[in-house]
Formats: C-alpha cells, structure tokens, sequence
C-alpha cells in the first residue's frame, strides 16, 4: 500500500502595511499641552522586540520634570478642567475618542512594533477597547450625580498614573477616561518598554485641542513612576502593574491622604468541568493563556480539568497549540507575537526550568522561531503539584500549569489557594454550578464559557494580592471621586 502523504502547508505572509505610520526619531515630554525637554538631559531607547532594533528615543523624567508635570495638572483642574460645564468636558472626551477611531490602524501597528504584540490583538482588542473607554466615560461626566444617587460628588484634584507594559494604550484609556469624566486633571507615566502609543496619544489629545496641561505625560522607568506617586501635589494615585511594586505605592500613599487604586498580578484557575463543550473549553483555554503572549494580569494560567475528560482536553489543547503562529507581530495570522522584553524573556525562561526541576513534564510544539528578537513557544505542564512555583507565581508569558481535580469543592479549594485574585474562568453545561463557584471564588472576574472578554461597562479589579478597587463601569468612577 503507497504511504499516506502528509501535507506540510504553512500560511502565506501576510503583513500590515507600515506606510501610515509616523514615529518620530526623539520624544520629548508631554507638559502643560507642549513638548518640552527633560531636565536631566537624559532618553533612553525604545525598541522593537520582534527584531531589536530602535524605533525612537525617548526623555528620561527626573523629580524636576515630575514636579513641573504637576503643577501644569494642578493649574489647568484649578483654572479650566474642574470649572468647565460637565457636557463641555465630555465633548473633549468624545472627540478623543472618535479622534482615536480615526487613527486606529496606526496605532495598533504601533502598539505591535512597540510592544510586540499580534496585529490581530492590537487591532481588534487593544485599540477598539480604547476608543470604547472614551465614548463610555464620555457618556458619564454630565451625569455623575445619577450614578451616586443622594451623593454630592466632586473631581478629586491631580490624578498620578502609572502603567504597565502589557496592554499601553488600552490602560491610558482605562486610567484617562474616567479621570477626566470626573473633571480631574492627570499626570500619567507609561512603562519603559512601551511608551511610544501614549505618546502618539499626546498628539492625538493636542489635535482634540484638549486645554493645555489637563493631560501630561511623562516618560521614564520606576524613579519616574516612584516622582509621580510621592509628589505631595498628587491627590489621587492609580497604579496598574506588579504586587512587589503595588506593595511599594501602598506604605508610601499611607497616611498622604492620597486616594488610591491598585490593579496587580494574578495566577488565574481556569475550570473544564467534564459537562463543559469540549471544544468550545479548548479554545477558550487556548484565548486564556496564549492571547497576547500570555502578558495578561488575567491569564488563565492555570487550568482544572475535571478527571473523567482530562485525556480528550489535553489531546485536543496539544493539536490546537501546534497550529498556533508564532512570529511576526504585523503578520495578520500570527497567533503569538514576540515576548514584550529581554528582561520578561529571562523571566518566562527560568520559570520553565522551574516547572521542570519540580518535575512537572513539559510540553511545547515544534515550530520555527525567527532568529533575532524575543520568542516563546506556546508551552503547557502535566503533572504539576499544587506547590510547585509554575502553579503559585505569576509567571505573565504563554505557560499554563495544568492539574486536575475530581469535586467541586477540591477544585474551589485548589483555585483559591494563590495569594492573587484577579479573575477564573468556569466551563461547564449547568447554571447552578456555575453560581455555585462564582460565589466561592475568590476572584474579582469570573468569565463563564468564555475568557478574556472585556466591556467598559463591566468593573474589573482584584482580591487579596491582586489589588483593590475597580477600574470600568460606573465603579470605576468611584475611584476619581469624593462622594458626600
Ligand atoms: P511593574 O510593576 O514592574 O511596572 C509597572 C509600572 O510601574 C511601570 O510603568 C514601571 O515603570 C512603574 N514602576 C516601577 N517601579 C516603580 C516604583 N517604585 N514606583 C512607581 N512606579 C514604578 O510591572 P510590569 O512588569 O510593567 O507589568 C506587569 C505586571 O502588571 C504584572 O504583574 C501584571 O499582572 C500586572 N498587571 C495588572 C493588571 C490589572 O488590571 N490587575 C493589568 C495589567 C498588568
């Protein structure tokens, strides 16, 4: 008999076009409406981590231009921002974010040559969400008095901000919108990595001829952020990014007066009952660790899969993980994009030998990786006990931790058994156990047969080590305002 043929087929190029792009060689901060140059006379680059190379030089903020940054905020809520009519300030919202709409394709290119995210994501996900936080808090800032009901509400003062690498764009949209709807005026600090969107926002918000000084935004690494969380001047801080600096902002905010949110690290069960559509679970697994490289807070990193379907789960999730693309971040059918840094690649890499050296079996596809730039394979562990460091730390890349569990209660007890709690994700065919594990969950977002949707309208925040407060949703206004 002639032996079967097997078709080795891969998927032709197919790149987004660069063309409407314009990233300036050098970046200035973002002052009182102008560029202005750093005090320190100091940039550092930002780079590509799909190929290493540099897309721009970026100012280093120091205490001076924290400072300076601050007091444009205060001058613009004292005189302009905080006085202005409500309905006024929500038409300078919606212009940003029909501005943003406008401008989509370029900043989601952006967003991938920056961060090195997939082009899919950034144009699908990063940038639509955005815009949709601006129309939403838009919608709000002339309503404020509805949604506390019996409350007297007023904007806080200056707002500091400080953001992390995995989603740039979209968490200045999560952290600018609701600021401004409720008439605070803001300093914001990207991260290190990928500040070029926020700065390209900076352009978007002087062409929405935004009042000078209402945004500021200044550019740097962890002294930058520590300047713009500790300025005596600042009346509310809004900090998304790990717990060990999470901890940090939190004993140097006590006792300031300061409002703050915390929006940290997470370790995520994601739970297959054996009810659950099995193929449907796969895929949402597959959405819940592998979407955006796994740079996600609300990963489903860890997966239960309930005994009786244990061996069809893993046979399915293996064939799905060898058809993911892993590559170039502007090729429209990559599935996974380049690791965001060196220092994350490191990161990603020692938990891999960790998993291993805690004798886990590992499991990864074969696939071609480019040769230059930051890459991971999608990557799973069989076999993992419940201590080991792969089930209990965060690792934030495509790895997932998978153990099993045979009732209800064992798989609540082992998903709630992580000092995070950020969110958990629950397959399965029958309403009651899904309310049953919603309320003994120990997560801020629990998304049912599905994973990884966002809305503005829905708050989104954590338990114990995963922070406090809530960003999105009327809750989200809470957290910029004082209410009496
Ligand atoms: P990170 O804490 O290292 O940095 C976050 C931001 O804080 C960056 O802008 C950084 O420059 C700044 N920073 C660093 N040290 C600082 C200091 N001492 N004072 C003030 N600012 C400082 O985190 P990261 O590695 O950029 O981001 C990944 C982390 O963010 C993960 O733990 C992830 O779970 C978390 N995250 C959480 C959410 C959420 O909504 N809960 C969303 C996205 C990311």
């Amino acid at each position: 008999m002639a032996k079967k043929k097997t078709i080795d087929w891969q998927l032709a190029p197919a790149p987004e076009s660069t063309d409407h792009v314009r990233i300036d060689k050098q970046y200035e901060l973002f002052i009182n409406g102008k560029w202005q140059k750093p005090k320190s006379g100091k940039y550092f680059d930002t780079i590509n981590p799909a190929n290493e190379q540099k897309l721009a030089r970026i100012a280093e903020a120091n205490a001076a231009d924290v400072d300076a940054a601050v007091k444009a905020a205060r001058k613009a809520y004292d005189t302009v921002w905080s006085k202005m009519p409500a309905s006024e300030r929500a038409k300078y919202i919606y212009r940003i974010a029909r501005l943003l709409q406008e401008k989509a394709r370029e900043f989601a290119v952006i967003e991938s040559m920056d961060g090195g995210k997939a082009i899919r994501e950034s144009r699908d996900v990063d940038v639509p969400l955005a815009a949709a936080h601006f129309f939403y808090y838009a919608g709000w800032a002339d309503k404020l008095k509805y949604a506390f009901p019996g409350k007297n509400v007023s904007p806080l003062g200056v707002a500091g901000q400080v953001i992390p690498w995995n989603f740039p764009l979209l968490m200045a949209a999560w952290k600018l919108a609701p600021a401004l709807a409720c008439g605070n005026s803001v300093v914001l600090k990207p991260a290190e990595t990928t500040p070029l969107t926020a700065l390209k926002l900076a352009e978007l918000l002087q062409e929405a001829e935004l009042p000078e000084g209402v945004v500021n935004i200044v550019t740097g690494a962890g002294a930058t952020g520590a300047a713009v969380v500790n300025h005596p001047d600042v009346n509310k801080v809004a900090f998304t990014g790990s717990t060990g600096v999470g901890k940090l902002i939190q004993r140097a905010t006590a006792g300031s007066g300061k409002k703050l949110t915390l929006e940290l690290g997470g370790k995520a069960a994601n739970i297959i009952f054996a009810d659950a559509t099995i193929d449907q679970a796969v895929e949402g697994i597959i959405n819940g660790i592998y979407f955006n490289q796994g740079h996600v807070c609300c990963a489903g990193s860890r997966l239960f899969v309930e005994e009786g379907v244990y061996d069809e789960v893993i046979r399915k999730l293996k064939h799905r993980m060898r058809s993911l693309v892993v590559g170039d971040p502007l090729d429209k059918n990559t599935d996974i994009g380049a690791i965001n840094s060196k220092e994350q690649l490191a990161t990603i890499n020692r938990y891999l030998k960790f998993g291993v050296a805690d004798g886990a079996e590992m499991y990864a596809p074969t696939c071609d990786l480019p040769t230059r730039g930051y890459w991971c394979r999608p990557t799973l562990f069989l076999n993992v006990a419940q201590s080991a460091r792969i089930a209990q730390e965060e690792i934030f890349g495509p790895v997932l931790a998978v153990q099993t569990f045979r009732t209800v209660d064992e798989v609540i007890q082992k998903a709630n058994n992580t000092p995070y709690g950020l969110s958990a994700g629950v397959w399965t065919d029958k309403g009651s156990k899904i309310f049953n594990l919603t309320s003994k969950l120990r997560a801020g977002v629990i998304w049912a047969n599905t994973y990884n949707k966002f809305d503005p309208t829905s708050p989104f925040g954590g338990y114990k080590e995963s922070g406090y407060g809530r960003e999105g949703g009327l809750h989200g206004l809470g957290a910029y305002l004082r209410l009496n």
